[in-house]
């Protein structure tokens, strides 16, 4: 149990399975807290921040695939070529996943 209830993004996994639905992924997004789950699953599973994300207060699926995508060649890369920060990979926990953290 920890009690920041952060989900970050560290990676993806090519052809697996979501470890939250086990759907079967083309691309899983690898994450400290929950393991490889699905971009659509990920983003069910995060709170809603609207200061972050107009509209539903989320990131797109598409979003977050590209941004584990981006992670896996480093923060420098990201923050040089995406204005992507380490606190761009971490996201709140939504009641759900919070409990499974
Ligand atoms: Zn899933």
């Amino acid at each position: 149990m920890t009690t920041t209830n952060i989900i970050t993004i560290n990676g993806y996994t090519q052809e697996c399975s979501c470890e939250h639905c086990g759907r079967p992924l083309k691309l899983g997004v690898k994450t400290g807290e929950i393991g490889t789950i699905g971009a659509d699953c990920f983003v069910k599973l995060i709170a809603k921040d609207k200061k972050r994300y107009s509209g539903n207060g989320k990131p797109s699926a598409e979003m977050v695939k590209q941004h584990a995508i981006i992670i896996t060649k480093g923060l420098e890369y990201a923050a040089r070529c995406h204005g992507l920060y380490a606190q761009s990979f971490q996201f709140q926990a939504g009641r759900e996943a919070a409990h499974r953290i």
